[in-house]
């Protein structure tokens, strides 16, 4: 109907929309105005095995062996701070699933994806969470990257939902990184195999790094040769107490 698209014409072009976060009045295409995009802050130096901020190996990988990690290589586009972490709380909690095309597209400029990967493997929620959330965050991350992908290159990656997860021993906030990986241990499970594949996990918020590092031994130990990760922002680590 002309109407219909005349009111939607006029809606675009002319009546302002209000940024999310601060309310400010904006392109009505846009979800946020300049003042807030402004301000979020990236995160484009990182440890690349645990994707804690700096240019190089971080502290704790520095003086932890290497030869026990499965991960190749870890990106975190954006800090967990300020806008980033107001609008990563609206699609995680808040069920503003709509957010995540433009959250995978922020982490994106400062983390871009080149290698080619067989797959994409979301970190899996023990069903019970997916179950109170309604959706598991990481693999509508994942969805969005590989239609972006396929939007870019017109090849199709995969992503691999084969993953299970067993629910959480204890809350993971005042625990420290090897506390971390000792619960994050065996986690995660599959019955498939990937022999000699290349398999990019992808996660929402990294913290110390250890729910990534056991997703990818569960895939090292399913035959997965090169595995990298990628996340949308890295949270400072909490101190251990
Ligand atoms: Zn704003
Ligand atoms: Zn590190």
């Amino acid at each position: 109907m002309w109407i219909h698209r005349l009111a939607q014409t006029l809606q675009q072009d002319f009546l302002p929309s209000h940024c999310l976060i601060c309310l400010a009045a904006c392109q009505s295409a846009d979800l946020l105005c300049h003042a807030c995009l402004n301000s979020i802050r990236r995160n484009p130096w990182a440890c690349p095995r645990c994707g804690q901020p700096g240019s190089a190996l971080s502290s704790y990988c520095h003086s932890h062996s290497h030869s026990d990690t499965a991960l190749h290589f870890v990106q975190a586009g954006l800090e967990y701070s300020g806008v980033t972490k107001d609008l990563i709380h609206r699609w995680k909690f808040k069920g503003a699933v709509e957010l995540t095309y433009l959250l995978v597209q922020l982490a994106l400029e400062t983390a871009p994806i080149r290698e080619r990967y067989h797959g994409l493997v979301p970190v899996p929620m023990h069903w019970r969470g997916r179950w109170d959330r309604g959706y598991n965050q990481s693999r509508l991350l994942a969805q969005v990257l590989s239609l972006t992908f396929e939007q870019k290159s017109h090849r199709r990656t995969p992503v691999i939902n084969s993953l299970r997860a067993s629910p959480r021993k204890k809350a993971q906030h005042h625990i420290d990184r090897q506390q971390r990986l000792v619960s994050s241990r065996g986690r995660y499970t599959t019955r498939a195999s990937f022999p000699n594949q290349s398999l990019l996990i992808i996660d929402d918020v990294v913290t110390t790094g250890a729910t990534l590092e056991a997703v990818a031994k569960t895939l090292a130990r399913a035959g997965a040769v090169r595995i990298d990760a990628w996340c949308l922002a890295q949270a400072p680590e909490v101190p251990a107490q």
